[in-house]
């Protein structure tokens, strides 16, 4: 969903997860006593951690009324944890003394915050956000599949009152509240540079999407829909994540409604996707999860289950999927080396089709309605509707009501597609469910990071030749 979509969900903030230390290095007393505290908080987390991945994959469909009583409780446990006299204690004392590594004092400042960000927040209140959230999911899923929004609105709106009133806890210096949600996953980000960012790309995509529509090269895809086995297109995920680097010794691949990734530490990490009748919506999916657990399972020996182990942002995450799925998968010279066997896994579906239609069909510029189906081109606009309706819904100007109809009108206007029901519409997307105000605009981020990542790449490296060699492991 990328990390999700998550990349490790948390119902009230961006991921933290704590040092185990390393045996036998020198640590400062506080610091040496502050690790018991993140040990403890880090195993709470861990399982609801575990619980969120378990819920999107395996878990049994009645199982989420009950098992969002055992996370309500593990959240007070975890908020516990966070907040309790010793840890303030610790954390002060290490700030105080100082004489921390580099990654010591990363952690003291990002546990810190988070002490900082929980410990507003009335305890019960964060309990039942937490069940609430764990229900919500499910709440969700079953208005989707009934393309009912109606049975979803008043869980929604449940959400979206505590996410406003826990950034109101937070509040300082009169920031705006969806500010405060938007820092969560970008830090240091506002609608201040967002509305640019995204009044640029808005300004510069929609006339020149108009102009692709009218003026392009009509291209035949047809080919990419149709009699796709799903035990097949298993095979084609596993080789694909393989391939770009995703290590399966130190991770799995499964199936959910949505794909995302979650990560326990660098030996744990999990991606998902899903199989639908178009081969290339798994393919690509397959390759932008693969590029979040690349990046986890990059993260350093010494510094995995540490706060300063984690992604440096959600931005960043999407750039390292992005940048594999877009940069890299949507490349000609990603497929010369592995066409074949693709090829050889579906002689009936592609053997007729070259390697030129074949690359062209999967770059085909389509205006649609699903986000993680999207182009390259359009897919920015999908995050524009969200970004818009998200600051509206959090400064109170549009009700969870009046919802489905903004949706299909910014669709009508952005994309110039008619929205048919709100399971293709409003109701696609799981993040709300999941009180995550503020993601959606990583996703854009990501992509231009991914871009500049890429440009400061090729000076040093000739990126298309070792592509075209197969040699992804530079990169
Ligand atoms: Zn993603």
């Amino acid at each position: 969903m990328g990390a999700r979509f998550s990349h490790v969900s948390s119902p009230i903030t961006v991921p933290v997860s704590w040092t185990v230390g390393q045996e036998g290095e020198k640590m400062s007393k506080p610091y040496q006593e502050l690790k018991t505290y993140m040990d403890k908080a880090m195993a709470i987390k861990t399982a609801m951690t575990l619980f969120e991945w378990d819920n999107e994959t395996l878990a049994p469909k009645e199982a989420g009324e009950l098992t969002s009583q055992v996370i309500g409780v593990l959240s007070g446990e975890y908020f516990e944890a966070v907040t309790c006299d010793g840890m303030k204690k610790l954390l002060k004392e290490c700030r105080e003394q100082g004489g921390l590594t580099e990654a010591e004092a990363a952690n003291v400042r990002e546990l810190s915050e988070e002490l900082e960000q929980t410990i507003c927040i009335p305890q019960e209140e964060y309990q039942e956000f937490a069940r609430l959230t764990a229900r919500a999911t499910s709440v969700w899923a079953r208005a989707k599949k009934d393309q009912d929004f109606e049975a979803f609105a008043p869980t929604l709106e449940k959400v979206i009152g505590f996410q406003k009133k826990f950034a109101g806890y937070r509040a300082k210096d009169g920031k705006k509240t969806y500010d405060i949600m938007l820092d969560d996953y970008e830090k240091g980000f506002s609608m201040e540079n967002l509305d640019e960012f995204f009044g640029l790309l808005k300004k510069e995509l929609v006339p020149f999407l108009k102009k692709v529509m009218e003026e392009g090269k009509k291209i035949e895809d047809g080919f990419l829909k149709g009699d796709y086995p799903e035990e097949k297109q298993e095979e084609l995920a596993r080789f694909l994540a393989g391939y770009v680097g995703f290590d399966f010794d130190c991770g799995v691949m499964a199936v959910s409604a949505h794909p995302f990734t979650t990560n326990l530490h660098n030996k744990d990490v999990r991606i998902t996707t899903h199989y639908t009748d178009s081969v290339d919506s798994s393919l690509f999916s397959v390759i932008h999860e693969a590029g979040h657990g690349i990046y986890e399972l990059g993260i350093r020996d010494d510094l995995t289950l540490t706060p300063a182990g984690q992604g440096a942002s959600m931005g960043m995450h999407e750039s390292q999927s992005r940048f594999f799925e877009n940069i890299i998968g949507r490349n000609r010279a990603f497929w010369v080396p592995i066409y074949k066997k693709v090829q050889e896994m579906f002689p009936g579906q592609l053997g007729q089709v070259d390697l030129d239609r074949f690359v062209e069909a999967i770059n085909k510029v389509t205006p649609g309605l699903i986000r993680t189906e999207a182009d390259e081109l359009t897919y920015s606009m999908h995050i524009m509707v969200r970004y818009a309706l998200e600051k509206q819904l959090i400064a109170g100007t549009l009700s969870t009501k009046e919802l489905p109809a903004a949706w299909n009108a910014l669709y009508r206007e952005y994309l110039g597609v008619d929205v048919p029901d709100d399971t293709r519409g409003v109701l696609q997307d799981s993040h709300w469910s999941g009180g995550m105000f503020g993601y959606f605009p990583s996703y854009s981020i990501g992509s231009a990071y991914a871009s500049q990542i890429y440009a400061a790449m090729e000076k040093e490296l000739a990126v298309p030749t070792l592509v075209e060699k197969g040699e992804l492991a530079p990169i």
